[in-house]
């Protein structure tokens, strides 16, 4: 079994926050091992939960549709979310259950080694990006290293506000770009270093 999959067993199995005892399972992504883009949401709802599978329900849907756009599937890309256990009724993860599940995200990130880290919402978009606001920064990257973080406004809140869904049908086009952009640069300098950071657009 490899190392991420060992992960996974371990996040169905935690119990290091309270989420874990209103849970039916635990949602620890889904993905290749090796893929180039990973997109992060907020937390499972409730066919994540009752699934254990990320982005499954309606918020999915429209996720996939939006991977249709640049010809990706989810056989692409990998998916997770800052926390693996569905928050009561929906509400926001506290900073305590995102503490408790930082550890799992952090170890899926050195597992995978994704070039581009999609932060779908703001959950995760704080991880990157602390301090911003999502209206101000969304279909901005960024790069450290060789690493670009990309932040996108959540496709549920699309859903909601069709204005939302113009920008996220905007912003998810520009990913195949960053990534040229980004083996453009990898070829010019082949070390770069981890200090390295500057905004691409
Ligand atoms: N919303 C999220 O943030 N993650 C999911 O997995 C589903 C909906």
């Amino acid at each position: 079994m490899s190392e991420l999959a060992h992960l996974c067993e371990e996040i169905t199995a935690c119990q290091n926050c309270i989420l874990s005892q209103g849970r039916t399972n635990a949602v620890p992504g889904e993905g290749p091992e090796d893929a180039e883009i990973m997109f992060i949401g907020e937390g499972p709802g409730f066919h994540e939960d009752r699934q254990g599978r990320p982005f499954v329900g309606a918020a999915g849907n429209y996720l996939n549709e939006l991977l249709g756009k640049i010809d990706l599937g989810r056989q692409n890309v990998y998916i997770t979310n800052v926390v693996k256990c569905r928050p009561p009724g929906n509400r926001d993860p506290q900073q305590a259950e995102i503490e408790a599940c930082r550890p799992y995200l952090d170890r899926q990130i050195e597992l995978i080694r994704p070039r581009l880290i999609v932060t779908l919402g703001r959950f995760s978009m704080q991880r990157y990006f602390p301090g911003a606001s999502i209206s101000r920064i969304h279909g901005q990257a960024k790069r450290v290293g060789n690493v670009i973080y990309y932040p996108m406004f959540h496709p549920a809140a699309a859903l909601h506000q069709p204005r939302w869904r113009t920008l996220l049908d905007e912003d998810i086009l520009k990913i195949p770009g960053l990534l040229a952009k980004l083996d453009d640069i990898e070829e010019a300098e082949p070390e770069i270093t981890q200090a390295e950071q500057l905004s691409l657009f």
